[in-house]
């Protein structure tokens, strides 16, 4: 596994950074732009409404949240441990290609190794929806 150099080093973690904050006001938008939302949802609800779910957007906060929480950790290891762009899936460590780097900066696992990963996911959400609600999560309340 190649380490990487001090100045290089450098650069990646800038680029990281950089990303972070970009994400992180695009956070803050959402999170004015839902607060409006439900001041707004609010005012027409009426109270037999109230059971109702608020117009959030939690399908597009959440995954934004995960994301920098994920940066952050990325930006964390590559300070560490020196090491970025290499496939962490086990037997593996291949460079992960420079253009999905770009894409997506956060990517631990090149494609192969990701989609080998999304393949069995897939399963076991498959197989522990059958088995019934043992994530706990039984979703919203209607
Ligand atoms: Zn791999």
């Amino acid at each position: 596994m190649a380490k990487l150099d001090e100045n290089k080093k450098k650069n990646v973690i800038e680029g990281l950074k950089n990303y972070l904050k970009e994400k992180e006001a695009e956070l803050k938008l959402l999170y004015a732009k839902t607060r409006i939302d439900l001041k707004n949802s609010q005012k027409i609800m009426k109270p037999e409404d109230s059971l109702s779910l608020p117009n959030v957007d939690l399908p597009r906060i959440n995954p934004l949240e995960e994301t920098i929480k994920e940066l952050k950790k990325t930006i964390l290891r590559v300070e560490k441990t020196e090491e970025y762009g290499t496939c962490e899936e086990k037997d593996c460590g291949e460079e992960i290609p420079e253009d999905r780097l770009k894409i997506n900066p956060i990517a631990k696992f090149c494609l192969e190794c990701q989609k080998k990963r999304d393949k069995k996911d897939k399963e076991k959400r498959k197989i522990a929806g059958m088995s019934g609600t043992r994530t706990g999560y039984s979703g919203p309340i209607y």
